[in-house]
């Protein structure tokens, strides 16, 4: 007996070998043929038919995720991942901020100036007053003079 598959069992394999990531389902559509086929086609040959799962690791300490967590595993986790460290630029002391005002700080051009405190804020730019006065620091001069 002659056993008529309504879809290329080849190219069923071949779809699945190059969809590693889709379900038996997804595999099954562009055939028109049921999963049931699709999966049967895929034992006939010895190939796996299971869709490959995606792993995806914790961004902080890269432990495997559960299928509902988004991009950290733990409360800890998610809450290092929002916190950025910065170096006083008065006192030189290593702090924490939210990434989130670091980076819009970086954006804005000033990721040079962080300030552990109000106080080293103020102590810094007490003591750099005049800090225009030195012309090596202005470094965007409006016009060449050539
Ligand atoms: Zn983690
Ligand atoms: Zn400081």
């Amino acid at each position: 007996m002659v056993v008529k598959y309504k879809a290329d069992p080849a190219k069923v394999i071949a779809s699945r070998l190059s969809n590693p990531f889709a379900s038996l389902q997804k595999i099954a559509d562009p055939f028109h043929i049921s999963r049931e086929w699709v999966r049967r086609i895929l034992v006939r040959a010895n190939v796996a038919t299971a869709a490959v799962r995606v792993i995806r690791l914790c961004g902080i300490c890269e432990k495997p995720l559960k299928s509902n967590q988004l991009k950290h595993c733990s409360r800890s986790c998610r809450h290092q991942a929002s916190i950025a460290e910065a170096v006083c630029s008065n006192c030189g002391k290593v702090f924490q901020l939210p990434k989130g005002q670091f980076t819009a700080r970086k954006k804005r051009h000033l990721s040079n100036y962080f300030f552990c405190s109000k106080v080293c804020y103020g102590q810094y730019f007490g003591k750099n007053y005049g800090f225009l006065s030195h012309p090596e620091n202005i470094n965007t001069p409006k016009r060449s003079s050539r």
